[in-house]
């Protein structure tokens, strides 16, 4: 069996990936040991993916893919794929034991508009839907998808790459198969399918993110506008709806996502310290229900809110997420950016960043002759993507949970994803730009000492304000806004 690429995972990233190659015209093979569709994590997008999602489709000619960048076009042509509203992204500040109150001029909550209207929202994604549909297309355009097998060997031969694969039978496995391509791409995640092949050393230790997260999918999540309404306070619903948003709902030490999708289903998730999901996880499967019960008695809104909820499946818990490998590239291999790394959910960076990679590995392997520079620094920047997010990720975990100063992290965030949304506007790609502005060398050094001053205890509004000014076309930083952003860099 001799391909052109093998891609390990045939999750979003993978399968998008295959669907182009072989649309293009290559020959494919997709080896993956899970089976559509399943669950995943990892569902909230935001508008640099939707951007980079409606580029790759008009450069590789796949107007079925075009409708998953907007919510009204998806709803419009994928009615049945599951889906969820995100108009942007909503924070509120939550004490323990005390139920949530803002103040008018909120000094407890903050909402960043993602887009301007319902049509052109953002989207969360039914991943179990998603990574099934790209799977299936990428094996209608030509590629050979291997489900349920598991990887048994990968070796280099000859400036190629041989797989060596099983299906799972039962409990074992039956008889390998093998296949070899010049290229080798792995799309496994967490899985780090071809990281002990390859050589590669983790560099998890060097990152500053350390948390983990038990999440779930739920029925019965109630209203969070509705629930504030009724409490006299109506700071969740302008700029646009908190129930049609992200929200991140801040707590001592971390945070807690609740993504609503169609048909009264939510995802929820409670992020946490490292060190805090260990002791959790202590205590085995069986006893995650009841650590949850008692996480949200903790937070009287939180369990208002969650009251009438009821997981559709058992939790899942990953006590740590950071994790970075060493090398993204090489000889012949690469690894999508969130296998070779990736930070944490807050802020949503991990489906932009997968389809950075698509975007710039296409390229890459469509290109008429082979760019050797051009694949070493793919990975190089991939790694320095990682780090970049992980400063700014970790500065908005220090200082939590003064949520003054939470908010001025978080804008230093969404000052990079301005400037890179913004780029993505002008026609830039992420070989360009970088992932999340990371090559805009200015902003970086901006950002980076704004950083070092928020974590200092130096910073306050004002000074990040005026020091940031060149750097903050839509006033991200103006007082007047009260911490309200209906319009960002790229309204849609
Ligand atoms: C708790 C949590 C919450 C997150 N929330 C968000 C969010 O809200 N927004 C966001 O943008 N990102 C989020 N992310 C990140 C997001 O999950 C990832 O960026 C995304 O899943 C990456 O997709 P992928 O297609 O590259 O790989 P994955 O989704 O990781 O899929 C990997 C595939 O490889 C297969 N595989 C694994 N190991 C092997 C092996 N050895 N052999 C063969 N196949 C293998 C698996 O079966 C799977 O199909 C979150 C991550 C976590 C951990």
């Amino acid at each position: 069996m001799t391909y052109d690429t093998i891609i390990l995972g045939s999750s979003f990233s993978g399968s998008l990936l295959a669907w182009i190659l072989a649309a293009r015209g290559m020959r494919v093979l997709v080896v993956d040991r899970g089976r559509h569709p399943r669950f995943a994590i990892g569902e909230s997008s935001t508008p640099a993916a939707d951007l980079i999602l409606a580029n790759l489709a008009a450069r590789h000619r796949l107007p079925e893919l075009a409708p998953l960048a907007r919510w009204g076009s998806w709803q419009a042509r994928y009615p049945d794929l599951g889906c969820g509203k995100k108009r942007g992204f909503s924070y509120f500040h939550h004490r323990p034991g005390e139920r949530f109150r803002d103040t008018p001029d909120h000094a407890a909550s903050l909402l960043v508009a993602a887009s301007a209207t319902d049509a052109g929202s953002d989207t969360h994604w039914l991943r179990s839907d998603v990574d099934a549909f790209l799977c299936e297309r990428s094996a209608r355009a030509g590629a050979v998808v291997r489900e349920g097998c598991e990887v048994v060997a990968i070796e280099r031969q000859e400036h190629a790459w041989r797989v060596r694969f099983a299906a799972a039978i039962g409990d074992g496995v039956g008889p390998e198969e093998q296949a070899s391509a010049p290229f080798l791409l792995d799309a496994t995640g967490g899985g780090g399918a071809s990281a002990a092949a390859l050589g590669m050393k983790s560099l998890d230790d060097t990152l500053h993110t350390r948390c983990g997260a038990l999440f779930g999918h739920f029925t019965g999540v109630g209203s969070w506008d509705r629930l504030q309404e009724a409490a006299g306070n109506r700071s969740t619903t302008s700029p646009f709806r908190s129930d049609d948003a992200a929200q991140h709902h801040c707590l001592d030490g971390g945070w807690m996502w609740i993504l609503r999708f169609r048909d009264d289903l939510a995802s929820v998730g409670v992020v946490q310290p490292t060190g805090v999901c260990q002791g959790w996880a202590a205590g085995g499967t069986g006893a995650l229900e009841g650590v949850w019960r008692r996480f949200l008695a903790t937070y009287p809104s939180l369990a208002d809110l969650l009251s009438a909820s009821r997981p559709v499946r058992p939790l899942g818990l990953i006590p740590r997420i950071s994790r970075l490998w060493s090398r993204a590239s090489g000889e012949g291999f690469a690894m999508l950016p969130t296998t070779a790394g990736f930070v944490d959910p807050l802020h949503s960076t991990g489906i932009a960043h997968a389809l950075s990679g698509v975007e710039r590995l296409a390229d890459l392997l469509l290109a008429e002759s082979f760019d050797e520079v051009g694949w070493e620094a793919y990975g190089a920047a991939v790694i320095d993507e990682v780090a970049w997010i992980d400063l700014l990720v970790s500065t908005c975990y220090a200082v939590l949970p003064d949520f003054d100063r939470f908010r001025l992290a978080s804008t230093l965030f969404f000052l990079a994803t301005v400037a890179a949304e913004r780029g993505y506007g002008r026609g830039e790609t992420t070989t360009s730009q970088g992932f999340l502005a990371a090559r805009n060398a200015p902003l970086r050094a901006a950002l980076s000492a704004a950083r070092a001053e928020l974590l200092g205890g130096e910073a306050t509004a004002e000074r990040l304000r005026d020091r940031l000014a060149p750097f903050d076309p839509v006033g991200l930083l103006d007082p007047a806004a009260r911490h309200r952003f209906a319009h960002t860099a790229v309204d849609k």
